[in-house]
């Protein structure tokens, strides 16, 4: 008997068949002998329409408020997949993150999880019953509502998974596992059997939705054994683990890209100490993420600063940047049409080249290079997002990872 958590995804819950779909998946594993909780996504396409009536009803409005709504698409799945669970003639009961609790930080709209209290799930599971938890919501200070960002039911399924000891966490999702690349773009994009945790979280922070960060950040920490698979067919997923249990070591694992990119270039700064810290202290102050920075050698005692950050960022960090320069520059100029290609593998800690292969790949393409960051096990570029889907291509290609 193993103890395990099934999270389903917007997809999966799309509609009341699929929710049926997602019940016999879930009674299966029961039947096996297992002791199940699941967490569950809203349908797909309703947290959008959440966050959008929050917009309509004010621009800027109050997180706690955004989060007492968007975290609704939870509530409604959550009931019903209990619903379809005693149709099928199992105990079965939802749980809303405030009734579990899964307490968070007062972050709203991206809080962070502190606590879990596993223990009337533990109970429900051990009189073979399944527990269906809301994922994505938790409560905050004050008895707030909150919620884990977008993509957070990952987040939730895997604390639950850390929380309740569970030996594994099934993330059930629209694609049967973790590819090269994102399948829906490079068509010969091959599934991973396995990925290590440090990869998955490279890919994950560099634009590969198909696991929220911290999810993977959370079961790195707590050694969870997390498997991505499919909820519509039967083939075997991918298994997220640590190094040791990968015997083949590709130089190159994936290709991630992300689209929540803006450049932003200060023209002619005064070149002298202090410049980089008037820019980038504020910014770090008013809580806006800086990715990508350049600085290019002075001439004529003046500079150009170029950095990246998160789109929906752009106009905030436009007017910090604004209201607190020390010292004069010519002008600012934003790009909003960019985006940040990656390629990923523990590999590239023993090997030389990565690099180049990357770069004469894009050069062969004609697509110019705006700017380039290197990690341990990463290589980023930022190029014009009109190349998105060729620059993908070419690296896959170029990588050999291109499926026989
Ligand atoms: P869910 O609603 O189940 O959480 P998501 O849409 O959040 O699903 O994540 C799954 C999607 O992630 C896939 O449909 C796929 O387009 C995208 N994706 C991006 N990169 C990858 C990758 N390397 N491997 C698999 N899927 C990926
Ligand atoms: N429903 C939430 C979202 O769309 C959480 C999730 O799907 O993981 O972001
Ligand atoms: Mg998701």
């Amino acid at each position: 008997m193993a103890r395990i958590v099934m999270k389903f995804g917007g997809t999966s819950v799309g509609d009341i068949a699929r929710i049926k779909n997602v019940a016999n998946r879930v009674k299966a594993e029961v039947d096996r002998g297992n002791q199940v909780a699941v967490a569950v996504s809203a349908m797909s396409g309703v947290t959008n329409q959440l966050v959008d009536y929050c917009t309509q009803m004010a621009p800027l409005h109050d997180a706690r408020e955004y989060d007492a709504v968007v975290a609704t698409g939870e509530q409604v799945t959550s009931g019903l997949l209990a619903i379809g669970l005693q149709e099928l003639g199992l105990q079965a009961r939802s749980w809303a993150g405030w009734q579990i609790p899964i307490v968070t930080d007062d972050a709203h709209g991206k809080a962070r999880i502190e606590k879990i209290d596993g223990s009337e799930i533990i109970a429900a599971m051990e009189k073979g019953h399944v527990a269906v938890v809301a994922g994505f919501q938790g409560i905050g200070p004050e008895n707030r509502v909150s919620t884990l960002g977008r993509g957070g039911s990952d987040t939730t399924a895997v604390a639950l998974a850390a929380a309740l000891k569970a030996d594994r966490c099934d993330i059930y999702t629209d694609v049967d596992g973790v590819y090269t690349t994102d399948p829906r773009i490079v068509k010969t994009a091959k599934k991973l059997d396995k990925i290590t945790y440090e990869e998955m979280l490279e890919m994950a922070s560099l634009g590969a939705k198909v696991l929220q960060t911290r999810s993977v950040e959370m079961a790195m920490k707590h050694h969870v054994r997390v498997q991505v698979l499919s909820s519509f067919s039967d083939v075997p997923g991918t298994l997220v683990c640590d190094e040791e249990e990968i015997v083949e070591k590709a130089l190159v694992s994936g290709i991630a890209y992300s689209r929540d990119e803006a450049k932003v270039t200060l023209v002619g700064v005064q070149d002298q100490p202090g410049v980089a810290a008037g820019i980038f202290g504020p910014l770090a102050a008013a809580n806006i993420n800086v990715d990508m920075i350049v600085q290019n050698t002075a001439r004529d005692g003046t500079t150009d600063v170029t950095f990246t950050t998160g789109r929906a960022d752009l106009e905030r960090a436009l007017k910090v940047v604004k209201d607190n320069m020390k010292v004069p520059c010519k002008s600012i100029i934003t790009d909003k049409a960019v985006v940040k290609v990656s390629v990923i593998g523990v590999g590239m800690r023993s090997h030389a080249g990565v690099a180049q292969t990357m770069f004469g790949a894009l050069a062969d393409k004609n697509i110019n290079i705006h700017i380039i960051s290197t990690s341990e096990i990463k290589v980023s570029v930022l190029i014009s997002e009109e190349y998105t889907e060729l620059a993908l291509r070419a690296l896959h290609t170029a990588y050999g990872l291109d499926a026989a």
